[in-house]
C-alpha cells in the first residue's frame, strides 16, 4: 500500500502538480490510497489540451448554444455518444443504445388565469399575475380550478431527525397550505445544519412535501431576506415557460405559487391576524397548523409543449466478477441556454464554462479509464445530462431511472464549470464531508498540494443547485470537484476577481465563449483528481455512505445500500 503510494507521488511530481519530495507530504492516517501501475500510467496521460479540443468543439457557435430540445443540444449529445463509442465504452442508455431518453414538458401559465382570495367576510382580491403572485399547474393539464380554504403551515417542513413537525398531523387533503420559504433558524450545527440551509429550507422541498400530504395548492410568501434574494428573481425566474419532468405518477400540486410580502400582510389582516406574529410562532417547535377564514380560488389556464431530450451514458465494466454489479459514476451536464433567434447581435448562448468544461473533463475521464488497460473492481459510468439549466431535470432522471440501482452506485462525481485559468492550489468539495469518504478526499487532496476551500456561503444552498444534488436525493453520496480561487503564480483577491467577473459579465451570456488563450492546465488537474478519486472508491472494500444523521441517509437506507 505505502510503496504504491509513493508511485503515485512520484507521478504527481512527474506531472508538476507537486513541488515537494514525497517523504516530505503526511498522508492522513485514517485513510489509505493506493494505485496500480496500470492506473498511474493512465492517470499520467490526461491532458490539458484534449480537454480544450472538445471545449472548442462543444462551445462553437455551430452548436447554437446546446439549448435542451434545440438542434444543437441534439448535435452535442451526438458528439458525446460518439467519443464514447471511439472508446469502446459500452452504451449504458435505453435499449442498448447510449441515450436515455428523457420526456418533458413545457409548462407556460396564460393572462386568461385567474387568482382571488375570498375571504368569508369582506371583498374577494384579483391578485395580479407577475405583480402580486407568481404560479405554476404542476399537475401540466391546460386547465384546473382550486376552490380550498387556506391553511397556514409555518415552514411546512417534517423533519424527524430535527424533532420538527409543522403538519402536526392535520388532515390538509384538498387544502391550500399558505407558508413561509427558508427553514428555522439557528447556529445549532445539529438542528437543520446551524446556518447553512438544509434541503428543507428550499421551495422546492415544500412543494412536494405539500404535495405528498395530500394538498392541492401551496403559497409561498416571499420575504427577501428569508428567501435570499429579491422579488424580481422569483418574477423572472416564473415568467414564461418552465420545464418539467413529464408526470411520472407522483403528486402535484394544481396551484404551486409565490405571493408579495404585501399580499400575505394583506392577507392575514382579512384573517385577523399580524403576520410578524405568524412569522415568530412557526420558529417554535410547538408551532400548530392555522386554518385561515380565506379560500383560494383559482382558475389556471396553462399551455402545455411536450418535448425531449436525452442523457448521454457509458459504462466501462469492472474487472472484479462480483463488485462489477456495483460502480462509482461521474457527471457533467451539456445543455446551455441555446440561441435566441429574435435577439439582436450575438444570440447564441456558447456556454464555454459552463458546461463546455465539464464535458471536457468527463470526456478525457470517459477516454483514460478506457485505455488504462485493467479496470477497477467496480463499474465506471459516465453520465453527461441534459436540462440542467431548466432545473436539474436531466439529473433529475438518471437518479430516478439510474442505468444500475442507486443503491449500488457508491459515489457521484460532478462537474459543472471549471474556470480555465491556470495551475489550482485549492480544490472545492463541498459536500464531501458528509460521506464516509471524506478522509480519503483529505489525504489525496494533500496529495496533489490541493487546499480544500469551504463553502463561502453555505446559508446560500448551492449544494441543492447542481446536479450531484439529484443524485443525492435518491441516496447516492454526490458532491461536484471544482478549483477554489488561489491559483499558481497568482494571490486570491486575483482568484476572486475573476469570478466576480465572470458572473457580472459571462454567466449565462452570449459571451460565455471559447478563447484560445483559455489554460486548461486546472482543468487536468481537477481531471485527474477525480480520477484518483474515482479509481480509489472504485475499488475500495465498502460502498460510500452518507456520515449518520445526515438528511440524505434515510434515501441511502432506502436504496438498499449497504
Ligand atoms: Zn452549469
Amino acid at each position: 500500500m505505502r510503496n504504491s503510494l509513493v508511485v503515485l507521488s512520484l507521478v504527481l511530481l512527474v506531472c508538476g502538480v507537486l513541488a515537494q519530495s514525497p517523504s516530505q507530504r503526511p498522508i492522513s492516517a485514517t485513510a489509505s490510497v493506493h494505485f496500480p501501475p496500470a492506473a498511474v500510467a493512465a492517470f499520467q496521460k490526461i491532458e490539458a489540451e484534449r480537454i480544450r479540443a472538445h471545449v472548442r468543439f462543444l462551445s462553437h457557435d455551430l452548436l447554437e448554444g446546446r439549448g435542451t430540445g434545440q438542434r444543437g443540444g441534439d448535435i452535442a449529445a451526438e458528439y458525446i455518444a460518439t467519443q464514447f463509442a471511439l472508446d469502446g465504452l459500452k452504451p449504458a442508455g435505453d435499449n442498448g443504445s447510449y441515450m436515455q431518453k428523457v420526456p418533458m414538458v413545457g409548462i407556460t401559465l396564460t393572462p386568461e388565469t385567474t387568482f382571488s382570495l375570498v375571504p368569508a367576510k369582506g371583498s374577494a382580491k384579483d391578485l395580479k399575475q407577475l405583480t402580486d403572485y407568481v404560479a405554476h399547474d404542476e399537475t401540466q393539464q391546460p386547465e384546473s380550478t382550486v376552490n380550498a380554504d387556506i391553511i397556514y403551515v409555518g415552514y411546512g417542513i417534517q423533519a424527524p431527525e430535527y424533532q420538527w413537525d409543522d403538519y402536526k398531523g392535520v388532515d390538509v387533503k384538498g387544502k391550500v397550505l399558505l407558508m413561509l420559504v427558508n427553514e428555522p433558524t439557528s447556529d445549532d450545527p445539529n438542528f437543520f445544519k446551524g446556518k447553512a440551509l438544509t434541503y428543507y429550507g428550499r421551495w422546492v422541498y415544500k412543494y412536494e412535501e405539500a404535495a405528498r400530504m395530500g394538498a392541492v395548492g401551496a403559497i409561498l410568501i416571499h420575504k427577501t431576506d428569508m428567501a435570499s434574494y429579491p422579488w424580481e428573481v422569483v418574477r423572472n425566474s416564473n415568467s414564461g415557460e418552465k420545464s418539467y419532468l413529464k408526470l411520472d405518477g407522483s403528486p402535484k400540486l394544481k396551484v404551486a405559487a409565490w405571493i408579495h410580502l404585501d399580499v400575505a400582510q394583506q392577507l392575514a389582516a382579512d384573517s385577523g391576524l399580524d403576520l410578524d406574529k405568524m412569522m415568530s410562532d412557526a420558529r417554535s417547535r410547538d408551532f400548530h397548523p392555522v386554518a385561515l377564514p380565506v379560500k383560494l380560488q383559482a382558475h389556471m389556464v396553462s399551455k402545455v409543449r411536450p418535448f425531449e431530450s436525452n442523457n448521454v451514458i457509458a459504462m466501462l465494466p469492472g474487472s472484479d466478477p462480483k463488485l462489477k454489479t456495483e460502480a462509482v459514476m461521474y457527471t457533467a451536464h451539456y445543455d446551455h441556454l441555446g440561441i435566441r433567434p429574435d435577439m439582436p447581435g450575438d444570440n447564441i448562448y456558447n456556454g464555454a464554462d459552463d458546461n463546455a468544461t465539464g464535458c471536457g473533463i468527463l470526456l478525457e475521464l470517459a477516454q483514460t479509464f478506457a485505455s488504462a488497460g485493467q479496470q477497477p473492481r467496480r463499474s465506471v459510468l459516465f453520465a453527461s445530462v441534459t436540462a440542467e439549466e431548466q432545473g436539474l431535470l436531466g439529473s433529475e432522471y438518471l437518479g430516478k431511472h439510474p442505468p444500475i440501482p442507486a443503491g449500488k452506485i457508491t459515489l457521484d462525481l460532478n462537474y459543472d464549470d471549471i474556470p480555465p485559468l491556470g495551475s489550482p492550489e485549492e480544490v472545492e468539495v463541498s459536500g464531501a464531508e458528509r460521506t464516509t469518504f471524506y478522509p480519503t478526499v483529505q489525504a489525496l487532496a494533500a496529495e496533489f498540494r490541493l487546499a480544500i476551500r469551504p463553502d463561502a456561503h453555505p446559508e446560500a444552498g448551492h449544494y441543492y443547485r447542481s446536479d450531484h444534488f439529484s443524485l443525492a436525493r435518491v441516496g447516492i453520496p454526490a458532491f461536484s470537484i471544482n478549483e477554489g480561487i488561489k491559483y499558481k503564480g497568482h494571490d486570491a483577491a486575483w482568484g476572486m476577481q475573476q469570478a466576480d467577473e465572470f458572473t457580472q459579465k459571462h454567466y449565462h451570456q452570449p459571451s460565455d465563449e471559447y478563447h484560445p488563450d483559455m489554460d486548461f492546465t486546472g482543468d487536468a488537474v481537477m481531471a485527474r483528481f477525480g480520477f484518483a478519486l474515482g479509481w480509489q472508491t472504485a475499488s475500495a472494500p465498502k460502498l460510500v455512505g452518507w456520515e449518520k444523521g445526515d438528511e440524505f441517509e434515510a434515501a441511502r437506507i432506502k436504496s438498499g445500500a449497504n
